[in-house]
């Protein structure tokens, strides 16, 4: 539905309109970037990533990867930063990490310098193209598709939050890069490869550690990119704050290392 609202608007604006796709490197964000150079080739379309300075860097860094990838669908990636602070030093500027509920990093870091870029295109109707699925958690499937940005929108200028690939599972996300012979990042855990083999230790492409990390993200990147893990664990520590409320990163790796080896131990006396 709110695809022919946008075929709709594209034939009215013809070149006053164009697209900004956010690109991470991510999977979803590639999705995307698909989506819409297969469904609009011929509108203006600019690919924008924003980094956070704490985005992965091997084997291939993130903004490397996205550049692959935009440059395989013809176009060139525009990446953006905030340039006052990384993630790392907004953390330690506040003396807190950011929460779930209160995301100064999304807000200062992503959506902040996103816009400053959307501010200095031509166009008259900017479509701002977002890769959040509905699947992915409750508060996002609350969300609507599509969107006047009040904050974007001017007198000459008016912006939507678009999110073309609202309705795809992961599994179709997937079967797409399978299909297509489109890479995933190497950090994605192997079963989201096509071969089901190769591949790393995330299920999410976010900072290389994220305030969404799950347990076993921690446990997998404390074994997989133990730099990241300390600068974050070495901020808990400086800063008297930890990331997610009432235990450090330490304590929660280190709780399920002891689980772990009671599971194995009581396994043991079964046999
Ligand atoms: S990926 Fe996680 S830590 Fe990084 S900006 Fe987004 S919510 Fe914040």
């Amino acid at each position: 539905m709110e695809l022919e609202g946008v075929r709709r608007l594209v034939q009215e604006r013809g070149s006053d309109l164009a697209f900004v796709v956010n690109h991470s490197g991510g999977k979803d964000s590639t999705r995307l970037l698909g989506f819409i150079r297969n469904k609009f080739r011929d509108s203006p379309t600019y690919a924008v990533m924003a980094d956070t300075g704490f985005e992965h860097q091997r084997p291939i860094s993130a903004a490397d990867f996205a550049r692959q990838r935009c440059a395989e669908c013809g176009l060139n990636l525009t990446v953006v930063r905030n340039p006052k602070r990384t993630y790392l030093e907004m953390v330690e500027r506040r003396g807190m990490f950011p929460s779930p509920r209160f995301r100064q990093c999304t807000s200062d870091l992503k959506r902040s310098p996103v816009e400053k870029f959307i501010r200095t295109l031509p166009h008259k109707v900017i479509v701002n193209c977002i890769g959040i699925r509905a699947e992915e958690s409750h508060s996002r499937s609350r969300l609507a598709p599509l969107a006047v940005n009040a904050s974007l929108t001017t007198r000459d200028r008016t912006v939507y939050n678009w999110l073309p690939i609202f309705d795809q599972s992961l599994a179709e996300v997937l079967a797409w890069h399978w299909v297509n012979a489109i890479r995933l990042h190497p950090v994605y855990v192997p079963e989201y490869h096509k071969d089901g083999t190769t591949g790393g230790y995330l299920r999410r492409f976010s900072c290389r550690v994220c305030i969404f990390s799950t347990d076993a993200d921690l446990r997998a990147i404390y074994e997989n990119d133990r730099v990241a893990f300390e600068q974050v664990s070495h901020l808990e520590s400086k800063l008297g704050y930890t990331m997610r409320p009432g235990a450090s990163l330490v304590q929660i790796v280190s709780a399920q290392t002891s689980t772990a080896i009671e599971e194995a131990r009581q396994q043991s006396f079964c046999f």
